[in-house]
């Protein structure tokens, strides 16, 4: 029998191993070594430089509030987006989240992020209802958490620089692929190397997962394949490598059922800033913001991505995109508008301005677009925290759009959420003995090592891992997705169940980067599974798209006003039905 450390290429012993080096991970490594003394590694799948959701930048800084610069409380603004998120997201972590969302400005114009423009003015923008929901003259404005709109095209840089600069060891081009627990805590994980093929093992006192949203459950249906897998607005990457593995280790996951639709230009896997600043139009040249307001404002400002309410208006029965053919229309654009759109679209997506200066420019150009649906909606579903952080795990936490419970506060959640584990990790270290494995860890890491490079041993023979990814996500597009009904969801469990009993045991991979396509993928079939088994449960309509059932079209408040929390226990899977937001919201 092997010891662990003959299993491993090379064990590593730390403080803290953060999986993950997007904004949340990032954040969460710089603050954790003001303590220089704690020692911090970042294991990071792409690189830190140019990994992420926002590889190629960031433009604006959401969720400010504050009674000095918009006159609204953070406590008005975290309710309010809670309630947004009708009784599914945590307000207690909402308003956390909104109080603290200026601390890490500092931090980001400290490590040197332009926050401000070159006279130290900042460029304040206005809060609004998505997809160009203005706000008429006169009319009462919610509290709105307004943003910042910022020069953040390098801002990837410039966290790198700092992790660099502070001594936190960076391990790029390496993936994290399972937990190892000792009594139910966490005490390490195991990652690979999908260029050199090695194994790492961690012991830390503290696991990280910061490993960004789980956006490989579906797929985009205008790519050819292999292409179609990884077009994506969002990062292709962030797979659920994170949301897998702490699943796998009992960890519990919270809102799985939901799903993640975006608009986008068709064509492109992108909005650009046309979907901050053009309206939703028809065929019949009618403005959705427009025929819809009224439903928008009696309804709430509709979680996630009200353009996206709009084309599924009035009703997901009658659905306004699946009656006509919808468009980003910019011929209304006004100069403030395209000088926003402009200003978003140079810092964040240069190319995606190439291409609309190319059609005619930010103004005065028509797109079609389409939903967009990728996987799960980001930090609102995924790994259950506490206000700390720490997962349903002890030694686990969690920050960013992997963790769930929280409403959707993009870039100014992850930062946030990463600047708050770090100060309670400073102080949880200190108390903290180096962990100890024993017979029952080395046989996790056989188990894992097993079960990595297994692939391996079927080279091309085996089953090819993008085909079947590509198969899964067809099956999750055609019986779970946005038109959920019982039977459909029985089937893709049934389906899913084939897939793992007969074609995983047999995945073929010639070299270490199909490896890396052989482990995404047992990851993206976890995720799925829960995903569908979570949908069948949650017998009722709720902030649709988002779920929305065709067989339970209502929403039930009586019995649904709850969390779906479920996680594994002693390989069984077990739901908790909990009511974490007892405050009544009249919307409808
Ligand atoms: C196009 C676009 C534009 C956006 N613009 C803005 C904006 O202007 N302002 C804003 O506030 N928000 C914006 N957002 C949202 C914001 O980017 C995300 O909310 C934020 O990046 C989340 O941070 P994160 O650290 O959780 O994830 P990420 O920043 O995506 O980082 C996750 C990291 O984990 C790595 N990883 C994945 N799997 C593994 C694994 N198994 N092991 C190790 N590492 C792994 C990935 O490679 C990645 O580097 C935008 C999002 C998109 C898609």
């Amino acid at each position: 029998v092997k010891t662990f450390e003959e299993l491993a290429d090379q064990v590593i012993e730390t403080d803290v191993v953060i999986f993950g080096g997007g904004l949340a991970g990032g954040m969460a490594a710089i603050r954790t070594k003001e303590n220089r003394d704690i020692d911090v590694w970042v294991v990071e799948k792409s690189t830190v430089r140019r990994g992420g959701e926002v590889a190629a930048g960031l433009d604006h800084y959401p969720a400010i509030a504050h009674p000095k610069i918009n006159g609204v409380t953070a406590e008005e603004y975290g309710n309010m987006r809670a309630d947004d998120f009708d009784g599914l997201a945590n307000r207690k972590l909402s308003i956390i989240t909104a109080k603290d969302a200026l601390k890490p400005v500092a931090v980001l114009e400290d490590i040197g992020v332009k926050i401000r423009e070159d006279d130290g003015t900042v460029k304040m923008q206005p809060g609004r209802i998505g997809g160009g929901f203005r706000w008429r003259e006169g009319e009462k404005r919610p509290p709105a958490g307004d943003f910042i709109l910022y020069r953040g095209a390098d801002l990837h840089f410039k966290l790198a620089d700092e992790m660099e600069r502070r001594g936190v060891n960076i391990l790029e081009r390496t993936m994290l692929t399972n937990l190892i627990t000792k009594d139910g805590e966490v005490i390490g994980g195991t990652a690979f190397n999908y260029r050199t093929g090695k194994l790492y093992v961690f012991k830390a006192k503290a696991v990280v997962i910061a490993t960004g949203g789980a956006q490989r459950i579906y797929g985009y249906p205008y790519g050819i394949f292999p292409q179609n897998l990884f077009l994506s607005y969002t990062c292709p990457a962030n797979h659920g490598g994170g949301t897998a593995a702490a699943w796998r280790a009992g960890a519990k996951l919270v809102n799985m059922e939901y799903v993640y639709v975006h608009t986008e230009i068709k064509g492109t896997p992108w909005t650009s800033a046309q979907g901050f600043t053009t309206w939703t139009t028809n065929t019949k040249g009618e403005i959705l913001e427009d025929k819809y307001r009224e439903l928008i404002q009696k309804y709430g400002r509709g979680g996630f991505y009200p353009n996206t309410y709009y084309c599924f208006a009035p009703n997901m029965a009658e659905a306004e995109i699946n009656r006509d053919v919808l468009f980003y229309d910019s011929r209304h654009t006004d100069e403030l508008d395209e000088g926003v759109g402009h200003f978003m679209d140079a810092n964040e997506g240069p190319i995606m301005l190439k291409i609309l200066q190319q059609r005619g420019g930010l103004k005065n150009t028509v797109s079609e677009i389409i939903p967009w649906i990728t996987g799960l909606p980001r930090n609102f579903s995924g790994i259950w925290h506490d206000e700390n952080g720490q997962t349903s795990l002890k030694g686990l936490f969690t920050a960013g759009d992997v963790a769930g419970g929280l409403p959707l506060y993009g870039g100014t959640g992850a930062f946030v959420w990463g600047y708050r584990i770090a100060e309670y990790l400073r102080t949880y270290i200190l108390d903290k003995d180096k962990p100890v494995f024993g017979p029952e860890q080395t046989s996790q890491v056989q188990a894992e090592k097993n079960r990595v490079f297994a692939p391996l041993a079927h080279a091309s023979n085996g089953e090819e891992p993008l085909e079947l990814e590509d198969y899964v996500r067809k099956v999750m597009r055609e019986y779970v997705c946005v038109n959920k009904v019982g039977p459909k969801l029985k089937r893709a469990q049934e389906l899913l169940k084939i897939v793992k009993g007969k074609f995983v045991p047999v995945l073929g991979a010639s070299n270490f980067h199909e490896l890396m396509r052989a482990i995404e993928l047992q990851d993206i079939i976890d995720i799925a599974e829960v995903h569908a088994a979570t949908s069948l449960l949650r017998t009722e309509t709720r902030m649709a798209p988002y779920h929305y059932r065709v067989d339970y079209p209502e929403k039930d408040d009586v019995n649904w006003r709850k969390n779906i929390l479920v996680h594994k226990v002693d390989g069984e899977i077990k739901y908790i039905f909990q009511v974490n937001d007892p405050k009544k919201v009249q919307k409808s």
